[in-house]
């Protein structure tokens, strides 16, 4: 007993955020290199409620957080109404884009719908001080970085399953209560 109350509190942020080590990666966004019809593919191949935008993929810099009806409004919208965005046409999340030749497409800028400073916790964090900020701040998810680089996310959900376990409890009962 005593060796599990000691392993319950030593839970850390890497041991809940998803993906887990036997998982394929997190769904990310690129800030300025990916086309209408990459991030359409996303949003169809994947039902996450929104996705971590970076840098780079190799970098992995965090650059913000948007959801994925805000996604799908937007690119809806600026396919019918915004003049020259096509499937072709590459998504900046950018402050600025680059100056694009005369004769290149429009870009779709989506900057307005990015959360700028979404909340993170480093992958050491004891996941008693996730819960509380979870509480407290009644965040939805939280993007989870080791050095800088992001590495995965945790949802309220996820939060609420651990709680779950850690009660020993039936994670339905809870969520559903
Ligand atoms: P919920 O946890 O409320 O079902 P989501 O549908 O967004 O919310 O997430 C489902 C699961 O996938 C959660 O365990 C979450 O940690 C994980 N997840 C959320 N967003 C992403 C993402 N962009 N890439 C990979 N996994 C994600």
């Amino acid at each position: 007993l005593e060796a599990k109350e000691e392993f319950t509190h030593k839970t850390l942020a890497m041991d809940v955020m998803r993906p887990r080590r036997s998982d394929p990666t997190l769904t990310i966004l690129t800030q300025d290199s990916m086309t209408v019809e990459d991030v359409e593919t996303v949003i169809n191949e994947t039902t996450y409620s929104g996705y971590p935008v970076v840098v780079s993929r190799e970098s992995q810099r965090l650059v913000g957080f948007v959801l994925r009806r805000d996604l799908i409004i937007s690119i809806d919208s600026a396919l019918k109404k915004q003049d020259g965005i096509v499937s072709t046409s590459i998504i900046y999340f950018t402050d600025h884009c680059p100056p694009l030749p005369p004769t290149s497409q429009p870009a779709l800028k989506l900057r307005s719908i990015l959360d700028l400073s979404p909340f993170t916790v480093t992958d050491q964090t004891p996941m008693e001080i996730v819960v509380d900020i979870f509480r407290k701040l009644g965040l939805r998810q939280c993007l989870v970085t080791h050095n800088g680089r992001l590495l995965g996310i945790i949802t309220k959900k996820d939060v609420l399953k651990h709680i779950a376990q850690m009660a020993n409890q039936d994670p339905e009962s809870i969520l559903f209560n």
